[in-house]
């Protein structure tokens, strides 16, 4: 299968789910999680016409987008992963949102580089709905708190993210992002990796971040 192949089937499958869902297929995003894959393989991805990818390192997109950007300007890049606040300026500059913003440390380092660089990009708020000790996240308790005050940092939050944990069913997760996306009024949900997107869906994504089923396994050879 090549990469355009495996796009046109999880699209499909996307649209199968929004389907038994009741929803619309065009209410939900798919984020070609890019992570880990070199040019090559990526761009295979945007001559197949994909356009929005989600990269988990800082310093990886740093390396990577720019290039490709000037060659597919309509290409847009979301930050997945943990973003520690010394890396804040170039994530500002290098992405188009950013969708693991969990502390009120974070949130006064975007405020403040959003000014220096006057540039204003999108975030959603990661939630830990699993309450991990080691995963990124705001407890869910806590998540309306950062909300307002991010907004009254002058933060533009659009949506809510999380990552379940790996050895629970996702379900109660996804339902409860969406229910704390309901109570702060954000329209985004990003939820649903390539095993549970169909999951996500049910329960009201609107964004899922899928990399395995689309370039392959990570670590092994790219189709
Ligand atoms: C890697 C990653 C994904 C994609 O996972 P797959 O299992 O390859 O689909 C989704 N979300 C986040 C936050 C990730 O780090």
């Amino acid at each position: 299968m090549t990469v355009a192949e495996n796009l046109a089937n999880l699209n499909a499958a996307i649209s199968e789910a929004c389907r038994r869902a009741g929803r619309a297929s065009s209410d939900v995003t798919l984020i070609a999680v890019s992570k880990t894959w070199d040019e090559p393989v990526v761009r295979q991805a945007l001559e197949a016409g994909h356009r929005l990818f989600g990269e988990n390192r800082v310093q990886e997109a740093v390396s990577k987008w720019p290039v490709l950007k000037a060659i597919f300007p309509d290409v847009r890049v979301h930050l997945i992963g943990h973003l520690q606040t010394n890396k804040v300026a170039e994530a500002v500059s290098c992405f188009d949102l950013i969708q693991t913003v969990d502390r009120p440390k974070l949130v006064r380092v975007i405020a403040s580089e959003q000014k220096k660089q006057k540039r204003q990009i999108e975030c959603f708020i990661q939630v830990n709905t699993g309450e991990e000790p080691q995963k990124g996240g705001v407890a869910p308790g806590e998540a309306a708190g950062l909300v307002a005050s991010a907004r009254a940092a002058g933060l533009i939050v659009t949506g809510l993210m999380c990552i379940p944990p790996a050895d629970q069913e996702p379900a109660p997760h996804f339902a409860l992002l969406a229910k704390l996306a309901c109570d702060v009024r954000v329209d985004y949900l990003s939820m649903g990796m390539s095993v549970d997107f169909a999951v996500a869906i049910e329960q009201g994504a609107t964004h899922v971040r899928i990399g395995s089923a689309i370039f392959g396994r990570r670590g092994g050879t790219a189709p």
